[in-house]
């Protein structure tokens, strides 16, 4: 018997399998062969079925007799045929038939040889072409599926599709996106390995689903799915299935699907935009502890025209200085008096065709696709110039405090860019502030707080912003380098009606306390929220109770009065 090794040290020396019943055929065969090539052997069909079940990823080639006793040479390609593990295994025939060839090629095979093997260079050379074309084309489908899944790449689903559409030009077909919620959470949770369980066994489900219903599955990226389906009515029964499928897999059930449909779409555009609606309506799903799908519609539609055209108005819209920087003050409520401490820069787009736009409606957007980095450093920019303005003018300094969104944090130039910027205005790092949304944290940890302690080792100070909103745990406030916490609006909102949302305030005002961070809370609006939040510790207010966020010129009011009210001079 040969030896199995199939790796040698050089390069990889491939291995062929010979199956002939007749003890001479095998032989010359194989000292044709074995120049190049390890060989083993098989007597029939039977054999040489256990071989390949034995060396399923070695074994390179198969050189196959077709009439043999026991199992026959037909017999042995239906059942290589038939698996996914052995289908792709080129094979060669060897029949004495010279007209073999449309048979041979008819069950599968790649190519034939004619016995008697008169001709060792012209054998060699077939086996070595048929190899390195299999070979090619496993390369070829290794790139054109997900390593993981299985299913397609994005790239190629997107081909795939068009290929169904010739198939099938008057199908309606539907185009899915189905994405885990909080995923990156998951693979923190519960581990990597974790991770891609929830991914492999998602993708299983939705394999069976399109050999079912005649479409196709890709992997777009990390969490994300698309699925291309003949129009289907009801996305509730899809969805459930996935999800059971889920549970049942991972045995887990706190892990939440969010899907978004584009039905019956339209066959003229190309297949990414007809999935970016579906990904359109899937990201209208915000909570992530339920499992939902919205339907893609005339509304989504209008507001993706809107999106675009913000999209395609904003870098213009920097240069026309059509961003206005508006400012709300933050009060400092500890003392008898509420007193002016610092100002927070906040966007607003001047639109030329629709007036005031709020940062709601493009931050999100902007984030998105990169956008908002450009943005921020003009806010920045423009926020460190006004300190320097007022500095100037009254002679004191207002601490301002910026945004910072999750994607600045990957910018390599962020702590370069930022001391340059307090650099060049005469601004104090300890009067810069900078707001980190409390997402930001949970998203990437490890990269945030390395960011964060750098920035903190400058001076300059970090507020973790809309603590509330989201995945807050104080754990995480326990751990993380900030100075101070932004009690989220939706905190705030209730505490003077709800007895218990008063109480979590004030716990969370207590613990901070306890661990030095000061508390600024946000969105106060009335009297009585203001007085409560004075007795639960709270140390700064923002909100409209005070102020709105203003102009320059108006907030310059605030200044003066504050001036008036206390005279010396020096930081706010
Ligand atoms: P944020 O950072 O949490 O800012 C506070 C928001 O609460 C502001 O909304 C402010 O106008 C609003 N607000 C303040 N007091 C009250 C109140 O008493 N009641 C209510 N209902 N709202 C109040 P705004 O200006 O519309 O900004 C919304 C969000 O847009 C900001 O939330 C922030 O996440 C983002 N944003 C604004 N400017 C920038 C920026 O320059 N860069 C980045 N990355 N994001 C920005
Ligand atoms: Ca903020
Ligand atoms: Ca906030």
């Amino acid at each position: 018997m040969e030896e199995e090794t199939s790796f040698s040290k050089v390069g990889i020396r491939r291995l062929v399998l010979i199956v002939d019943d007749e003890h001479v055929n095998r032989r010359i065969l194989g000292r044709i062969i074995e120049k190049e090539y390890d060989v083993i052997y098989a007597e029939n069909g039977q054999e040489a079925y256990e071989q390949i079940k034995k060396r399923e990823n070695t074994l390179s080639m198969i050189l196959l007799d077709l009439i043999m006793p026991v199992m026959d040479g037909y017999q042995l390609m239906a059942l290589l045929r038939e698996d996914p593990k052995y289908s792709k295994i080129p094979v060669i025939v060897l029949t004495a038939e010279r007209t073999a060839e449309a048979k041979s090629l008819q069950i599968g095979a790649s190519d034939f040889i004619p016995k008697p093997y008169d001709m060792p260079e012209v054998i060699l050379a077939r086996v070595k072409r048929l190899i390195e074309l299999a070979e090619d084309k496993t390369i070829i489908s290794a790139i054109e599926t997900d390593a993981l899944t299985g299913l397609y790449t994005k790239e190629f689903f997107c081909q795939h599709a068009i290929i169904h559409d010739n198939y099938y030009p008057d199908m309606p077909m539907d185009a899915v996106v189905l994405n885990v919620n909080r995923f990156h959470l998951i693979n923190e949770l519960y581990g990597r390995l974790f991770g891609d369980k929830v991914i492999s066994t998602i993708a299983d489900q939705l394999k069976s689903i399109v050999s079912e219903t005649d479409g196709i599955a890709g992997r777009a990226g990390s969490d994300s799915f698309f699925i291309y389906i003949r129009h289907n009515s009801d996305y509730s029964v899809l969805l459930d299935r996935i999800v059971n499928g889920l549970i049942n897999g991972t045995g887990n059930s706190s892990i939440n699907l969010r899907m978004g449909v584009y039905q019956n779409v339209d066959k003229n555009t190309d297949p990414e935009h007809r999935f970016d609606r579906a990904q359109f309506a899937c990201n209208t799903i915000r909570s992530g502890y339920t499992n939902g799908f919205v339907l893609y519609d005339d509304t989504m539609y209008k507001r993706e025209l809107y999106s675009n055209k913000l999209i395609d108005d904003m870098h213009v819209g920097v240069e026309n200085r059509q961003f206005k920087v508006y400012y709300q003050p933050k009060f400092d409520i500890i003392g008898d008096k509420p007193v002016l401490r610092s100002a927070e820069a906040l966007i607003r787009w001047d639109h030329p065709e629709y007036g005031m736009v709020p940062p709601g409606s493009f931050v999100p957007l902007f984030e998105e696709n990169g956008l908002v980095q450009k943005l921020d450093r003009f806010v920045w920019e423009e926020a460190a110039a006004q300190a320097k303005r007022w500095k100037e003018k009254f002679g004191v300094t207002i601490p301002v405090s910026v945004n910072v969104s999750r994607l600045d944090i990957y910018d390599p130039e962020l702590e370069k860019r930022l001391l340059s910027l307090v650099e060049r205005n005469g601004i104090d790092p300890t009067d810069y502030v900078l707001e980190i949304t409390e997402s930001a944290y949970t998203d990437n940890s490890e990269q945030i707080i390395d960011t964060v302690n750098k920035l903190r080792a400058h001076g300059f100070r970090i507020e973790m912003d809309d603590f509330g909103a989201g995945y807050s745990s104080l754990n995480m406030v326990a751990a993380l380098p900030i100075d101070a916490l932004k009690l989220d609006t939706q905190l705030i909102r209730k505490i003077d009606e709800s007895e218990k949302e008063l109480r979590m305030v004030q716990l969370i005002i207590d613990i901070a306390g306890f661990m030095k961070i000061s508390v600024i809370a946000e969105g106060v609006e009335n009297e009585k929220q203001y007085q409560l939040l004075k007795e639960a510790g709270c140390s700064i207010i923002q909100g409209f109770y005070f102020s709105k966020p203003v102009l320059p010129e108006e907030f310059e009011r605030l200044i003066e009065e504050k001036i008036r009210k206390t005279p010396e001079r020096g930081t706010l």
